[in-house]
């Protein structure tokens, strides 16, 4: 739960690993840790997401981290679980991933914490454990770069999208937002060293709306998931 005046931040960076240092007041920015290779660096000042991050996976690591994710349930600034999910790419074996994100998926249900999805060519186990798992908490799969097909079939599962600083450049992806509700997605900066001034700037031209009302939609959203 956060007290915070939504209406004080004039943009919404759904998901950083280093908070821009440009509007610094004025964005409201969740800071994604790694707890394999950052528990030392939350210093919980801003608002943060921490996770297992399937790149990093230690099976031996599994329950003392868990514990440790569970220990931040109360801090006021801890506002989801993420980034958790899949790389069959990188080198954790995918066992060990799934079962890491079943596990992280149930602690959010269990602390009431959103999560935020790292999701590389693995869709089909997602849509079949969102429908297993069957979650009263928001899935955001963040990052995303896939068709609008795929897309659609998230949305329709209930799975929420974010998307980065990839729409500069990728048509697909702006045509994609152009037919998604103003009230249905959320913009990024991941790692990129773009500010999500522009990358808004960039959306409301895209979407021939005032900065007002992408930002009315916006706190929507944020409300929505982090104000219960
Ligand atoms: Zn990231």
């Amino acid at each position: 739960m956060i007290s915070t005046h939504l209406e004080t931040f004039r943009y919404f960076n759904f998901h950083v690993h280093k908070p821009s240092e440009s509007n610094e007041g004025s964005v409201f920015f969740i800071q994604s840790y790694d707890i394999n290779s950052q528990m030392q660096m939350v210093d919980g000042n801003s608002f943060f997401s921490i996770g297992m991050h399937p790149w990093f996976l230690k099976s031996e690591m599994i329950h003392e981290n868990l514990a440790k994710i569970r220990a931040f349930s109360n801090h006021p600034n801890f506002l989801a679980i993420g980034e958790v999910g899949f790389d069959p790419l990188k080198s954790p074996s995918f066992e060990l991933q799934e079962t890491c994100f079943k596990l992280q998926a149930d602690l959010a249900e269990e602390i009431k914490k959103p999560l935020i999805i790292h999701c590389v060519k693995s869709y089909s186990i997602l849509l079949e454990l969102k429908k297993k798992i069957n979650p009263k908490m928001p899935w955001i799969v963040h990052g995303f770069r896939n068709s609008s097909k795929l897309a659609n079939q998230l949305m329709s599962k209930g799975i929420f999208l974010s998307f980065g600083v990839s729409l500069f450049w990728e048509k697909h992806l702006q045509d994609l937002i152009c037919t998604m509700p103003l009230n249905a997605f959320l913009i990024e900066t991941d790692d990129s060293k773009e500010t999500i001034d522009k990358l808004t700037s960039f959306v409301c031209k895209l979407r021939n709306i005032t900065l007002e009302e992408f930002l009315l939609n916006q706190r929507t959203i944020y409300a929505q998931f982090f104000v219960y």
